[in-house]
């Protein structure tokens, strides 16, 4: 038996990059998945078709999380499709660096309206349908939540927070059997990084020296940490941040 039969997730930004590997993984693990969009949707039909040719069970849903009218669509498609709600992995976030005199009312909101706020309803809707035996969350947090590096600063405190709201989550929602970990990567080449121009920079030479194991990451090597916090197997396991990252600190 799989990690996760019987489960029902939802993976929130998983057209792409770290999110559609989330995706893929826990539907091999036995998760039916809802894997949601904001606009791509083409990629999102890609993630399903993958699961279903090897013989799982997606449907993609269109939100933009950072419209808090949108939020509740994923979880409604879910209980539709799926008929319950066990999981949800909070991945969708977007990152935009910026030295102190180009941050912006708009470069704050773009984050914190998606990173936090969406998080947090998102987790809101997750919270509602889930049964009386509770179900797992799991934040795509960061390790520039505590790494915080320059020009980071909106970006590094939409992870800080992401990292606060997890610890306040366990504490609240425990009692429920409910648990809420983060996993927190280090520098990972999707195509988000790749947009930003990360991917290629200086930034990568300088994660590559600071890393123990001397490589960025991929997809792949995050997904399966986020599988085991979201499976029974972590049962016991709540309100923990996992830097998966090489050794960076
Ligand atoms: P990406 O840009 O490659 O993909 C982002 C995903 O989020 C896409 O599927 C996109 O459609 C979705 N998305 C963007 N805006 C959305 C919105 N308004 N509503 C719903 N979905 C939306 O990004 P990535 O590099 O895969 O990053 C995914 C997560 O991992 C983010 O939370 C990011 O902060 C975090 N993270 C990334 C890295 C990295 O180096 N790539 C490192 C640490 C943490």
């Amino acid at each position: 038996m799989a990690k996760l039969d019987g489960k029902v997730a939802v993976v929130t930004g998983a057209s792409k990059g770290i999110g559609a590997e989330i995706a893929r993984n826990l539907a091999a693990e036995g998760a039916a998945v809802v894997v949601n969009y904001a606009s791509d949707r083409e990629g999102a039909d890609r993630v399903v078709k993958a699961i279903e040719a090897a013989g799982g069970r997606a449907v993609a849903v269109q939100a933009d999380l950072s419209e808090p009218a949108q939020v509740a669509r994923p979880f409604e498609e879910a209980v539709k499709a799926f008929g319950r709600v066990d999981v949800l992995v909070n991945n969708a976030g977007i990152y935009r660096f910026a030295p102190i005199e180009e941050v912006t009312p708009e470069l704050f909101h773009a984050q914190f309206d998606l990173n936090v706020l969406g998080l947090l309803l998102a987790t809101r809707e997750a919270v509602r349908r889930f049964g009386p035996e509770g179900g797992s969350v799991v934040n795509i947090s960061s390790v520039v939540a505590t790494a915080a590096p320059p020009s980071s600063s909106v970006y590094s405190a939409t992870k800080a927070a992401v990292d606060a709201i997890t610890r306040s989550l366990a504490k609240e929602l425990g009692p429920r059997k409910i648990r809420v970990n983060s996993v927190n990567p280090g520098m990972v080449e999707t195509e988000g990084v790749h947009a930003a121009g990360f991917a290629e920079g200086d930034m990568r030479v300088q994660f590559e020296a600071a890393a123990p194991l001397g490589r960025i990451g991929r997809p792949g090597d995050v997904a399966p940490a986020v599988a085991f916090l979201a499976s029974d197997e972590a049962g016991w396991i709540t309100g923990e941040t996992l830097d998966v990252a090489g050794g960076f600190r």
